[in-house]
């Protein structure tokens, strides 16, 4: 997609303080944090949310989930817990139409939602 930030991210036509990158996904920081650690985990390949990843991309969304996992565990906040989550839609509050998970911790996170 070429107007699509992530995908630019992805790609490294645009800036952003990743923090892993393998040939499948990349993990950068939020450019807005809403906690103390605040990472991005995306697919390199686009789709605009979840509901887009079919049944065909179970292997890439495993992956994405267990490096959501990993980047937890490099930033250290494994044990003393963090929250995942990945927003889709209008209603559901997603801004960046490319699929996404928010690895948040660091803190007591407060609430149940982002
Ligand atoms: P959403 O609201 O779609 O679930 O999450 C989008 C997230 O992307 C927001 O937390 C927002 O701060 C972050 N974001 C938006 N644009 C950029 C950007 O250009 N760079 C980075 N690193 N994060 C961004
Ligand atoms: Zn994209």
């Amino acid at each position: 997609m070429d107007e699509c930030i992530f995908c630019k991210i992805a790609q490294g036509d645009m800036p952003a303080d990743t923090v892993y990158q393998d040939e499948r996904v990349t993990a950068f920081r939020d450019v807005s944090p809403q906690a103390k650690t605040h990472v991005l985990v995306i697919p390199n390949v686009h789709y605009d949310s979840l509901n887009e990843a079919s049944a065909d991309e179970s292997d890439l969304l495993a992956h994405t989930l267990r490096i959501c996992a990993m980047v937890a565990r490099d930033e250290g906040i494994d044990e003393s817990g963090y929250r995942m989550l990945t927003n889709i839609g209008e209603e559901g509050g997603q801004s960046v139409a490319h699929l996404h998970f928010h690895v948040m911790g660091g803190q007591e996170l407060t609430g149940k939602l982002a």
